[in-house]
């Protein structure tokens, strides 16, 4: 009986899934054009050091400017490229375009800051990953230690294996790994020893709420404690207002990002504030439109 409503389930369902099948092949084509077209860029969100209130990194976030449908955000086509299996190919990109314009940035004798990329499961737990990592940084002769590679909580723990030597690897190359959204991910707590972790990003979530509501309070400071005692340095993420700032200010935490300081930004507004801001007084901060 199951077996044949499972059959009328599907023959109902049908038409809708043939046309998402159609959808996500449509897409999964466009996401190759793309890819060939170069139709992606980066934008970069600015990280202040909240004592200085000084730019010390930013995150490369990936835009799609689409023929048609105009500029695409990642979470709107990410977890398909995932599902299609086009996330790593993605990400390369991503990694490379971002080492070049280190590279260009160091040309151009930019102030030198640490450039955060955001690395899939799918591409970080891959055999060739380390490889290829190698390559981008050799092709554009960046300095290790100016990357920052973030990988999310819920990411880490869908990797198997190999986790212990890539992150082995990279912690001998000197490339650092930042855990994203942290708090989110309903994790055992041990692979925060793992090797080349170096940082904690605390998710938006959880900033959201300080310093008003008292759970989020004592969760962010009890993840600011943990952080000092493993010797992990914390980025807020998803600051958006002055209260949050003071709160995390006074709590400890090294690094924030958020709307306060900066939304993403194209290039050449990156420039702007990275040459405005190079000496700021502590605790004064920088507001950008
Ligand atoms: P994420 O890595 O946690 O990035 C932070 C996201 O929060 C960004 O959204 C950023 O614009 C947004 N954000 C930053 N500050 C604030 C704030 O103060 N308030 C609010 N409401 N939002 C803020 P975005 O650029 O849309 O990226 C969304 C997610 O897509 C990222 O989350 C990341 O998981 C993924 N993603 C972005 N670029 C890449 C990429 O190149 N590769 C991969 N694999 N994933 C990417
Ligand atoms: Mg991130
Ligand atoms: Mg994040
Ligand atoms: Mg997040």
């Amino acid at each position: 009986a199951a077996k044949s409503e499972e059959r009328n389930a599907f023959r109902f369902y049908s038409p809708i899934m043939q046309a998402d099948a159609r959808k996500r092949l449509q897409l999964a084509s466009e996401l190759r054009q793309a890819l060939a077209n170069d139709e992606f860029r980066l934008v970069f969100q600015p990280s202040l050091d909240l004592r200085t209130g000084r730019v010390v990194a930013a995150e490369a976030l990936l835009r799609w400017q689409h023929p048609k449908r105009g500029l695409v955000m990642p979470d709107n086509f990410i977890p398909m490229a995932e599902s299609l299996g086009l996330i790593r190919r993605i990400d390369e990109w991503v990694l490379r375009a971002a080492c070049a314009w280190i590279k260009q940035w160091e040309h151009e004798r930019v102030a030198p800051i640490r450039i955060a990329v955001n690395v899939s499961a799918s591409w970080f737990g891959h055999p060739a990953f380390i490889e290829g990592l190698q390559r981008a940084l050799r092709d554009y002769q960046v300095d290790p230690k100016r990357l920052l590679l973030e990988i999310t909580e819920s990411a880490i723990l869908r990797l198997g294996e190999g986790t212990h030597r890539t992150m082995y690897a990279l912690h001998t190359m000197g490339v650092g790994v930042a855990i994203d959204d942290f708090g989110t991910g309903y994790s055992s707590l041990a692979y925060l020893k793992l090797p080349a972790v170096v940082c904690l990003k605390i998710d938006r979530t959880f900033i959201t709420g300080i310093p008003r509501n008292a759970d989020d309070v004592a969760i962010v400071e009890a993840i600011l404690a943990m952080a000092r005692s493993l010797r992990l340095y914390a980025i807020a993420e998803g600051i958006e207002d002055e209260e949050q700032h003071e709160f995390l200010l006074r709590a400890g935490c090294e690094e924030g990002q958020g709307y306060l300081y900066a939304r993403p930004l194209e290039v050449p507004d990156l420039m702007r504030m990275l040459k405005s801001g190079g000496n700021q007084p502590p605790t004064r901060l920088r507001l950008v439109p």
